[in-house]
């Protein structure tokens, strides 16, 4: 056995670890010399238990990164694995995204809810940094509006919406301007008063929803939801591949991309 400078163990976080052979997949084996336990680089990951190649992991990430994503059939079709392969890669995979921080918006904020699902999802988007933000709701009433809107924008924030009820109490928290959708879908008095950039939003993630995916699973929606603001908030690939990277990394194995 060999002391070497390697990260701590992820088991205890020991510092004490040392080569251990090969695991039965012939990955190289460390071991802790203080729990005494062995794990190899995918050890503390979503790769552990896993089949599938390092190579075959990259290239999932690559795609599940694309704009559009990929079902997991297609993933499937595309790495040569069964059908159910590619599922669990994309399950595991979107399950990460739940990791991204939550933004804050500032600005100018567009607000709005929709259905998915049979299920009310409240949505708004910053028209500066173009972040967005998807909850899933269960009404949307005052009580439930009122507190994702102070939760997910700064104190200076202006706030556009219709005029839903639901965002009648909203200038004691917000600079607030409605837009009657009744009448027209850009206010009478600024044309800068409106919802379109929400509606934009709506109109990528309902056919991602219908035909990328062919259907949600009901109590999957939030899971769905995070993955398409991973998407939208993470404008760049090259960002994108690099943050799934190092969520499906261990300290053991930070440079296989
Ligand atoms: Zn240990």
């Amino acid at each position: 056995m060999q002391r070497q400078n390697l990260p701590p163990c992820p088991h205890c976080g020991g510092v004490e670890v040392y080569r251990h052979g090969k695991s039965k997949q012939r990955r190289i084996r460390y071991k802790c010399g203080y729990c005494k336990k062995t794990f190899c680089n995918r050890t503390g990951t979503i790769r552990i238990n896993s089949h599938i190649s390092d190579k075959q992991w990259k290239d999932s990430i690559r795609l599940f990164s694309l704009r559009g994503g990929i079902s997991g059939a297609d993933l499937s079709d595309f790495l040569g694995l069964e059908r159910k392969a590619g599922q669990r890669i994309n399950r595991k995979l979107r399950r990460q995204m739940a990791r991204l921080p939550e933004p804050k918006l500032n600005g100018i904020v567009e607000t709005d809810e929709t259905t998915m699902t049979h299920k009310w999802v409240w949505g708004a988007v910053s028209r500066g940094t173009g972040e967005v933000v998807l909850k899933k709701v269960h009404k949307r009433n005052e009580d439930t509006l009122l507190p994702l809107i102070t939760r997910y924008t700064e104190k200076d924030t202006h706030v556009f919406s219709d005029e839903w009820m639901g965002y009648l109490n909203l200038w004691n928290h917000r600079f607030h301007m409605t837009v009657n959708h009744s009448k027209s879908f850009v206010s009478e008095f600024s044309n800068q008063i409106h919802t379109n950039r929400q509606e934009g939003v709506w109109g990528l993630i309902k056919p991602f929803a219908i035909h990328t995916y062919r259907g949600i699973p009901k109590k999957k929606l939030n899971e769905y939801l995070k993955e398409f603001m991973f998407r939208y908030n993470l404008k760049d690939y090259n960002h994108r591949v690099k943050a799934l990277i190092s969520y499906c990394s261990s300290n053991f194995h930070t440079d296989w991309y």
